[in-house]
């Protein structure tokens, strides 16, 4: 049973939900579910627990540190958990493991490099014995609202740059993802953290993210998750701080001059790692026209290799999405772009919540396949005759969260960081390429600040500024 941690303790919901196994859909454990009285105690507690308990940075450097050994030691546990609540199949499980480790550990490290700034007081003209410094202090409590595509590491690249900066978390996992979060408040708590520091909160958003929103004992919402709910979240929060990252249409780019092997293996890797379900996931790729039918030739003959189906069993790539549902939802999606035209070059086919690794060519420009974000294993292929058509159509979504571009042409990578408007660019790499110690972040409809254990620690902080005239 997934239980609720209040005040210090673990509790029991108001009442239960069954969690049922993405893949066999048989049920494998039960979610406690808080009630609004556990809501406004869970945040009456944080605000308390923010105003008495002040670790010093080392003490928040050492629990951090100790919990990412934690997670490693836990690590074969975890993949069990990854898999009956996401459908992961191995290789994605251990990815999201020890990317999480990683997070922890900068985290910790950033712990220790808190300084704020001198000001140069006396540079002013005229003014004489007067000094100045700033430092960083907590905002209080931080809530962490967080989707179910990465249920231990986006949930670690909240908490432990909220935790690094002193702060007092309550956490919202997704309603379809509890256990992890379980399971990382309790390494945290093992690793020495007083257990009032972290709350966590378990239920549908509607309900139990929602009733977070409104309460002003909360200083700061760290969110990741749709662009509709974090529009809520910023309305809610009013001049509360936010951190947004949110939805994504992202494409990569393959120029004629590409290295195309490299390009097919890592946009094949990226475009179905975890069913698509990533927010950087490759949904579009703009190929340029001269190696347009060559180049999509590979990619399908690439795609047609990658095994998918059961996540338990050891050689599978692309698991289940996170409910039947969803992948229902593809699949309408994928049969309005061929009523429309579009050619299905390889997969397209879903048994339960399995959606088979697809590649589509021809979708008309208004199919919801390739104008709303498909967050499924769907890549759409379109051709592009120039650099500056290939820009426009990467840039002509409401979103702006990270794209790729391959090519050989050092000026037009150098070029490329300016013409495209993501919050990522990246170069002979997919749209879907991160490393936990980047700024991580969007811009447009895909939100604002940024994750990345150095960025994210600052924006849960307030820079006081203190000045002495002597
Ligand atoms: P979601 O927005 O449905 O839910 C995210 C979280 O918000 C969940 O915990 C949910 O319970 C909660 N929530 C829902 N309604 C709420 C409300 N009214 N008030 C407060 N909280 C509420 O997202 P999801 O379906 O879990 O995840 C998929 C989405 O997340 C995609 O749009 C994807 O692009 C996005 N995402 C973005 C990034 C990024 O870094 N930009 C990373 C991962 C996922």
């Amino acid at each position: 049973m997934s239980k609720l941690l209040i005040a210090g303790r673990w509790v029991a919901g108001d009442h239960s939900e069954v969690l049922t196994d993405c893949y066999s859909g048989q049920p494998y454990g039960e979610m406690g579910v808080a009630s609004a009285r556990q809501v406004d105690e869970a945040v009456g507690a944080a605000a308390q627990a923010a105003r008495r308990i002040r670790l010093s940075p080392d003490e928040r450097y050492r629990i951090l540190m100790r919990a990412a050994d934690l997670m490693q030691a836990r690590k074969e546990k975890l993949l069990d958990t990854l898999v009956s609540e996401t459908g992961f199949p191995r290789g994605d499980g251990e990815n999201e493991v020890r990317r999480c480790v990683q997070t922890l550990q900068l985290s910790a490290e950033e712990a220790r490099r808190l300084v704020g700034d001198i000001v140069p007081m006396e540079a002013t003209p005229g003014l004489k014995n007067r000094m100045g410094y700033t430092v960083l202090v907590p905002r209080g409590v931080v809530c962490a609202i967080t989707p179910y595509n990465s249920p231990l590491n986006v949930v670690a690249h909240k908490v432990a740059p909220a935790l690094a900066g002193g702060n007092v978390v309550v956490l919202k996992p997704s309603e379809l993802t509890p256990l992890s979060a379980v399971a990382l408040c309790q390494i945290l708590i093992d690793a020495g953290l007083p257990p009032e520091c972290i709350s966590l909160l378990h239920g549908p958003g509607a309900a139990i993210g929602r009733a977070l929103l409104d309460d002003n004992r909360i200083q700061f919402y760290t969110f990741t998750g749709s662009t509709r709910v974090g529009r809520e979240i910023q309305q809610a929060a009013g001049l509360r701080g936010t951190q947004l990252e949110l939805g994504s249409i992202a494409s990569t780019i393959v120029l004629a001059d590409a290295d195309q092997a490299l390009a097919v293996g890592k946009i094949v890797a990226a475009g179905f790692r975890k069913a698509g379900q990533v927010c950087t996931s490759v949904q579009r790729v703009l190929i340029q026209r001269p190696i347009y039918e060559a180049f999509l030739e590979k990619l399908v003959e690439a795609t047609r290799k990658v095994p998918y189906g059961d996540p338990r069993q050891p050689e599978t790539v692309v698991g289940p999405m996170i409910t039947v549902q969803q992948a229902e939802r593809a699949e309408q999606w994928l049969a309005e772009a061929v009523r429309g035209g579009a050619r299905v070059l390889v997969g397209g086919k879903r048994e339960r919540a399995v959606f088979a690794p697809t590649i589509l060519a021809d979708a008309p420009p208004d199919a919801r396949v390739v104008c709303e974000e498909v967050f499924a294993p769907i890549i759409v292929a379109i051709p592009v005759d120039t650099v500056e058509q290939a820009y426009e159509r990467a840039n002509d979504t409401p979103y702006g969260l990270a794209a790729g571009l391959f090519t050989r042409d050092l000026s037009v990578a150098m070029q490329a960081g300016v013409n495209l408007q993501f919050g990522g660019v990246h170069i002979n790499e997919t749209s879907s390429s991160r490393v936990d110690v980047m700024p991580f972040g969007g811009v447009k409809d895909s939100g604002f600040g940024r994750e990345g254990p150095r960025y994210a620690v600052r924006e849960m902080m307030e820079e006081r500024l203190v000045t002495i005239a002597f």
